[in-house]
């Protein structure tokens, strides 16, 4: 028999466990999911979820199942962090309001919210009524990176289940089997997004992040014979492609109000309205946290590259790169590249990725960052 269980990554025997609890209707109401994000605890949950509104035990056929997988069910909520620093209280008071409605659709309301630990003190006291007596119709699964991260009275609420990370290998083949696409194409996804399934696999579909990193990996092969003049008008192109992104989304969302404008009160409306202004700024954000993924990955390739010795970056060895589907330009750029400037621009380029993390006007740290790695590797005087 197949079901959405099948889907669970990771380890099959907590797949079975999970199915066997669902089919004998001993799932708890409440769940902490523990461990590294996305990764096996999301298909987990999206299998919880499922079996929550499918009326034919999580069969993974039919349109509710199919509308779970897609993210689009209106009874299963997926929440992230909208603050910088966390959950918003409006956020939460949000999901405690919607939790006492009841479903819409199936016959259970599901809510999944990721990084549970960034809930602070006066958001999950909040929220704890809730988890202490959930409304019947009413299924949670919280994840956080650790228990410690949680306030201990929420987690004495929750049945909690641990999750460790999942080998890279099981992580692309997954990538693989979902989207059909080839190895060397999920390796570059993995790396991308940083081991996290979910990412990767819409990495593969999503032609502005792949133009996005095509861009940056441009850029960094010819910033040796770029003027600095030049690199300002190339980094211009990423911000203003990174822009239309947002503007895009924008769009969407705005049309999305207008067609359900008369179904919703102008408080609602405003509320949107805020999520979705909320939604474009961390899209933008998120888009040049992965231009400097990919320069920190090409510059890892480096090094490992330099001190494998050029030579052999043969077949062999480019199975080992973040960036297999540009060994070759990968080789060609350590041509003319020494050990200690490519470590050393490693270091720069985290510091601008904290500095993009904390929202320090990402336009001006990609000026900054190419023109400060163009100085490390080519003028320090020390370059080959
Ligand atoms: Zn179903």
């Amino acid at each position: 028999m197949s079901d959405v269980f099948d889907s669970v990554l990771g380890d099959k025997r907590f797949a079975e466990n999970l199915r066997s609890m669902a089919l004998s209707d001993n799932l708890a109401q409440s769940y902490l999911f523990v461990g590294p994000a996305d990764s096996a605890a999301m298909s987990a949950a999206l299998a919880i979820a499922s079996w929550a509104v499918c009326d034919n035990n999580a069969c993974g056929v039919c349109e509710s199942c199919k509308k779970v997988l897609r993210g689009v069910h209106p009874d299963v909520h997926v929440y992230e962090p909208e603050g910088a620093s966390g959950y918003l209280i409006g956020q939460v008071r949000g999901i405690i309001a919607d939790a006492q409605r009841s479903p819409i659709q199936a016959k259970r309301k599901v809510y999944l919210i990721k990084d549970a630990d960034m809930l602070n003190a006066s958001s999950a006291n909040a929220f704890l009524k809730t988890l202490e007596e959930p409304p019947r119709d009413t299924m949670f699964v919280l994840f956080a990176s650790s228990e410690q991260a949680m306030i201990p009275t929420i987690v004495s609420r929750c049945r909690i289940i641990g999750f460790s990370a999942m080998p890279m290998e099981e992580i692309v083949d997954a990538v693989c089997k979902k989207t059909g696409c080839s190895r060397t194409t999920a390796v570059v996804a993995y790396f991308q997004e940083v081991g996290n399934v979910d990412k990767a696999i819409r990495f593969i579909a999503d032609v502005q992040r792949q133009n996005l990193r095509r861009q940056t990996i441009d850029l960094l092969g010819s910033l040796r014979t770029l003027s600095d003049w030049e690199i300002v008008k190339r980094c211009s192109r990423l911000v203003a492609d990174t822009q239309k992104a947002a503007k895009e989304l924008d769009a969407a969302n705005e049309q999305a109000l207008t067609q359900n404008k008369d179904f919703l009160t102008a408080a609602a409306a405003k509320e949107l309205e805020i999520r979705a202004k909320r939604a474009s700024s961390a899209l933008k954000n998120d888009l040049y946290v992965g231009v400097a993924i990919t320069v920190q990955n090409w510059l890892r390739d480096i090094v490992y590259s330099i001190s494998r010795g050029q030579k052999s970056l043969l077949e062999d060895d480019k199975t080992s790169l973040t960036c297999p589907d540009v060994g070759e330009e990968i080789a060609d750029a350590c041509m003319y590249l020494s050990l200690d400037d490519a470590v050393r621009a490693q270091a720069l380029c985290g510091k601008i990725a904290t500095a993009l993390k904390y929202n320090v006007t990402p336009e001006t740290c990609m000026d900054a960052l190419f023109l400060e790695l163009k100085e490390v590797l080519y003028d320090s005087g020390r370059s080959r």
